[in-house]
């Protein structure tokens, strides 16, 4: 209906770029939140310098095993360790909702209880460590985490697991709020947030503008390589059958005690998102 619109809330848009972000934590700062989605997004991504995030065109098993896929991804081919290196190695990378409660910086509550919902992005470790608290404690959604930074650069954390029920259930005027949240948030595709999704040739493209940018040094050697990938013809038949695959948003991993990921085994994270509804979420007790 364009034309003329009032200005109200019924006619804000808002995407998932609007979503406001768990931000980094002092050392010794303290949040208390509740993890609310009953699986995190997840992309395998690369960090191509000064560009951002891109999602890797790996066989996604593949990747886990030998931590690139060459074969079916240009920013693989080209992908080194370190933080400065003009294309970073695949990485797989996480995104949930989570409310924070309003507190202090040492974690106390401030009354009347309020939280916000947001965003929260982190690595393996801490995938890591949300499903070891939820085979322990049970569903995420109904206890609260109380948060310890301990690394500010690194945004390592103590995490411990509030005795009770999360603080969401305590009563009905509580529950309905974050209902109410769910409602508005639910639908965002939190997974845009962790990295951009291109097709094989822009990613080439991406790589080969990257490269072209690193110091001397670096370029000279991947330059020397990249002919192959910059040709067109060589391109074509590196390339011949490959297509981006879609990532499992939600695949089934798990850490083995070796510390390989064992892409054979289920952690039971329980429903899909879509069977998912704040109508449960009010039935929690
Ligand atoms: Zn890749």
């Amino acid at each position: 209906m364009p034309g003329q619109v009032p200005y109200d809330d019924a006619h804000k848009v808002s995407t998932v770029f609007d979503m406001e972000m768990f931000k980094n934590l002092e050392k010794g700062e303290v949040a208390r939140v509740c993890v609310i989605d009953e699986q995190a997004y997840m992309a395998v991504r690369h960090y191509l310098k000064e560009l951002g995030y891109y999602e890797c065109h790996g066989d996604y098993e593949t990747v886990l095993r030998e931590g690139a896929d060459p074969a079916k991804c240009v920013a693989c081919k080209y992908a080194e360790d370190g933080r400065e290196v003009p294309v970073s190695k695949a990485q797989r990378h996480f995104v949930s909702h989570i409310i924070r409660y309003t507190t202090n910086n040492k974690g106390e509550l401030l009354k009347p209880i309020t939280f916000k919902m947001m965003a929260w992005s982190f690595s393996n470790d801490k995938f890591n460590m949300l499903t070891d608290r939820q085979k322990n404690h049970g569903k995420l959604r109904g206890k609260d985490l109380i948060i310890k930074c301990t690394d500010k650069n690194w945004q390592r954390y103590d995490v411990d697991v509030a005795a009770g029920p999360a603080l969401w259930l305590a009563n009905d005027e509580l529950k309905k709020r974050l209902a109410d949240m769910w409602q508005k948030e639910r639908h965002l595709d939190l997974d845009k947030l962790l990295c951009r999704k291109v097709d094989v040739g822009q990613m080439r493209d991406l790589v080969t503008k990257v490269i072209q940018k690193a110091p001397a040094d670096i370029q000279k050697e991947a330059i020397a390589e990249a002919g192959s990938v910059l040709s067109e013809s060589d391109l074509s038949g590196l390339l011949e059958g490959v297509e981006s695959t879609p990532l499992a948003v939600q695949a089934p991993i798990q850490k083995t005690a070796t510390g390989k990921m064992d892409t054979g085994s289920v952690v039971d994270v329980g429903v899909k998102k879509d069977e998912l509804n704040f109508d449960d979420i009010l039935r929690m007790t």
